[in-house]
């Protein structure tokens, strides 16, 4: 019979330290200690047993009782204490999970993306050049001539000699005439620098620069490949309208709106009450650009055309204020 106490404090040991929770733990000392439990029954089994041995048998039952009581104690307060902790047996497993946090391409990210596909689509490639330029690369080749406003201190990032941040993604048209003879089709999306900012500026913005050139390019073929732009930017049923305008590196030259994605062209306060939005410049590829990249202007012509992606963005997603996408507000970044 002692044999067998001995063996149920080993098996009470084996038991308890698979024990995790509370209710493992109440049904663990009444297996042992309960009216029906282990320890009871050899209690009940000592009638047959003379005086001598049960005093014995009675001596080695009680320091098995008070020994499992102490046990039970002990093991009541380490899962107290777990359960506190988060320790990792304590936690219900029955609990729907916690979400993991993801994060998603920023706004600008997509638009760009998004423009990329549609170019691309239409055979342009992808084309990139250096963000500190040239004073040549970002005015001279372009046909900007000394004395134009665009070089304005107030505008351009003089980063000392010769050097500026590139304020436009143009200079990339002439990097690749420099070194591609025609036909070619590009678009060239990238960071481009001002000093100006307000509700519309930022001193870094995006901008996506596109440019075609082959024999017989005319203004229709402008036309026709902004048109399927807008449309699957804007929707199908969107209206494009050209206005003579000017630029130094494009001759004619042209400014794109769209009718206004707020209020369908009837006039609101975005609009200026006008129901048409700005939305790029482009033009024929003046001749003295051709010059400068040693194209023959008898041979060639083409077209570029210039977008400011945050600009496309704010009105694609009807956001008033440039400056929230350089905020890294989550606020404001998670609704995209
Ligand atoms: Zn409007």
């Amino acid at each position: 019979m002692i044999e067998k106490i001995k063996q149920y404090k080993d098996d009470f040991k084996n038991r308890i330290s698979e024990v995790g929770v509370g209710e493992e733990l109440r049904q663990l000392r009444t297996d042992f200690l309960g009216k029906k439990g282990l320890v009871t029954q050899v209690m009940k089994d000592m009638r047959e047993l003379s005086s001598e041995q049960k005093r014995e048998v009675g001596r080695h039952i009680n320091e098995l009782k008070n020994w499992i009581e102490n046990e039970v104690k002990e093991k009541t307060e380490k899962l107290k204490g777990a359960s506190s902790e988060g320790g990792d047996r304590s936690f219900d497993t029955t609990l729907p999970g916690r979400k993991e946090a993801r994060g998603s391409l920023h706004p600008i990210t997509q638009v760009m993306e998004e423009l990329i596909a549609i170019f691309v689509s239409l055979g342009f490639q992808v084309a990139e050049g250096p963000e500190v330029e040239s004073d040549y690369y970002n005015f001279e080749a372009l046909n900007i001539p000394k004395d134009h406003p665009a070089r304005d201190m107030q505008d351009t990032f003089y980063i000392g000699g010769e050097k500026v941040l590139r304020t436009h993604t143009s200079p990339v048209q002439i990097h690749v005439m420099e070194k591609q003879q025609p036909p070619l089709r590009i678009i060239a999306p990238g960071k481009v620098y001002r000093c100006d900012s307000d509700v519309s500026h930022t001193p870094m913005f995006h901008q996506i620069e596109g440019l075609m050139v082959d024999e017989k390019v005319t203004f229709s073929d402008l036309k026709g490949v902004m048109n399927i732009f807008v449309h699957q930017i804007f929707g199908e049923k969107t209206q494009v309208r050209f206005r003579p305008s000017f630029f130094p590196f494009t001759c004619p030259s042209a400014e794109v709106d769209i009718q206004c994605v707020i209020c369908s062209g009837k006039g609101c306060r975005v609009c200026s009450q006008t129901g048409w939005l700005e939305i790029l410049g482009a033009g024929m590829v003046d001749p003295a650009v051709f010059k400068a990249v040693k194209y023959d202007p008898e041979k060639w012509t083409g077209f570029a055309f210039g977008m400011g992606i945050e600009r496309i963005a704010m009105l694609k997603y009807g956001i008033n204020d440039i400056r929230l996408f350089f905020e890294n507000d989550l606020r404001f970044l998670q609704q995209f």
